[in-house]
């Protein structure tokens, strides 16, 4: 089990294949710790998703197992994708399900990015 009780990583989840270079994706932004990609279902004017290169399931997992580094170069890279986006003067929206309940369907953490309209209020 990973640290949230969900079930462990596996390998062949989409988001793992992407990373691998087997199934194709818009990149926006990549480097030694993360890549960020469209999403193929867009929920916004702008819908962008950042993974870690490493094997986390979940944000807690990747919070409670991630070295300091990887925690910091993964944030980073959300902050440059959302640069290279031109969201950062108007601002945008992070949100990262978790588990079946949080709405996760790909178990490989993501930050999803929204951003491209003033976005209305969450809600559940
Ligand atoms: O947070 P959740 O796991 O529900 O989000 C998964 C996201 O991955 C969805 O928004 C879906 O559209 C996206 N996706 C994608 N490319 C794929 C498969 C899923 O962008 N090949």
């Amino acid at each position: 089990m990973s640290v949230t009780g969900l079930p462990p990583y596996d390998p062949q989840n989409i988001f793992a294949r992407i990373l691998r270079g087997e199934i194709p994706c818009k990149r926006v932004h990549e480097d030694g710790f993360a890549l960020a990609f469209h999403d193929i279902n867009p929920q916004a004017p702008v819908h962008v998703l950042v993974i870690p290169k490493g094997a986390y399931v979940s944000a807690v997992d990747f919070g409670a197992t991630a070295n300091d580094a990887e925690i910091a170069g993964f944030w980073r890279a959300v902050a440059a994708t959302a640069k290279a986006l031109g969201l950062e003067e108007g601002g945008y929206r992070i949100l990262s399900n978790i588990g079946p309940d949080g709405g996760q369907e790909v178990p490989h953490f993501h930050v999803h990015i929204f951003g491209g309209k003033r976005l209305g209020r969450m809600v559940a």
